[in-house]
């Protein structure tokens, strides 16, 4: 077993430079003969977003297990040690595929999963589609198949080509819909970004209430925002369900996945562009 340490931070710090040294290196061992899987160790904060950028940029044909801990090291019961192991049980599986999670002995798909709870062991949920598996006394219990994966490869070599080529993901963010939600944090990007201070903006992630409303006033500021070329992309803020298009819906692009990996989605799709 071969070991290597990417980068050491607290997860809530995340972003594209760490992702694309760890693309990086995830790509190098997966075109290894000798290797079978990967296991990478994360912070949970943000897990899901790291495994959904690995995914999307990798689709790899062999295992890439992230782990986690809720706990520190310094419990009394520490639960990263059994998450580490499960990891390695899964990624020794022997049609393991494609960027999973593995916590508190269960087993998800990188573009489901996400943290649902700030202090439970079992933090992580799959959302309507349930967890790929769960791992038993060291033996994967599989209730579906693996993450899709390229027919043939290690990895897609394309969108990982973009991402190693770029300094940074095109400007993408993320507003949420609420009770007395305006239009003023879209007009204040818009104008940050024409004033050129800042990397210019080239998509907004909007989680509406409920199926993908939004509050009238930032549905208004939206609108202005695509007319002026701005790709904006409507999510819901509901942890389960998907936004289905509805009678009077207006902006016409919707994405079923989280607001976050929605963030992630839409600027690699800008940045293959
Ligand atoms: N702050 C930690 C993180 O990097 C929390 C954790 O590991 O659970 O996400």
């Amino acid at each position: 077993m071969d070991v290597e340490q990417v980068a050491q931070l607290d997860s809530k710090d995340m972003g594209f430079s760490v992702w694309k040294a760890l693309a990086a290196r995830v790509a190098f061992h997966l075109e290894r003969p000798d290797v079978k899987g990967l296991v990478i160790t994360h912070g949970t904060d943000t897990l899901e977003e790291t495994a959904f950028f690995l995914q999307s940029v990798l689709k790899p044909t062999k295992p890439v297990v992230l782990t986690c801990a809720m706990r520190p090291a310094t419990a009394l019961v520490p639960d990263g040690p059994q998450n580490l192991s499960d990891a390695v049980a899964v990624a020794r599986h022997t049609d393991a595929q494609g960027v999973v999670v593995v916590c508190a002995g269960q087993v998800h798909c990188a573009d489901d999963v996400t943290k649902v709870h700030t202090y439970r062991l079992d933090a992580f949920d799959s959302g309507d589609a349930g967890p790929l598996g769960c791992v038993e006394e060291g033996a994967v219990r599989l209730f579906r198949p693996w993450p899709l994966a390229l027919a043939a490869g290690y990895v897609d070599a394309s969108i990982h080509a973009r991402v190693q080529a770029s300094l940074a993901l095109p400007r993408v963010v993320m507003l949420t819909s609420h009770a007395d939600m305006d239009g003023l944090m879209v007009e204040a990007l818009l104008a940050q970004s024409d004033s050129g201070a800042a990397q210019p903006l080239r998509g907004i992630v909007v989680a509406g209430t409920g199926n993908g409303t939004l509050h009238k006033d930032l549905e208004a500021a939206l609108l202005k925002a695509q007319a002026q070329g701005i790709r904006v992309v409507l999510t819901s803020r509901c942890i389960r369900g998907r936004v289905l298009t509805h009678l009077g819906q207006r902006l016409s692009e919707v994405s079923g996945l989280s607001p976050v990996k929605s963030r992630i989605a839409l600027a690699l799709a800008l940045l293959a562009d």
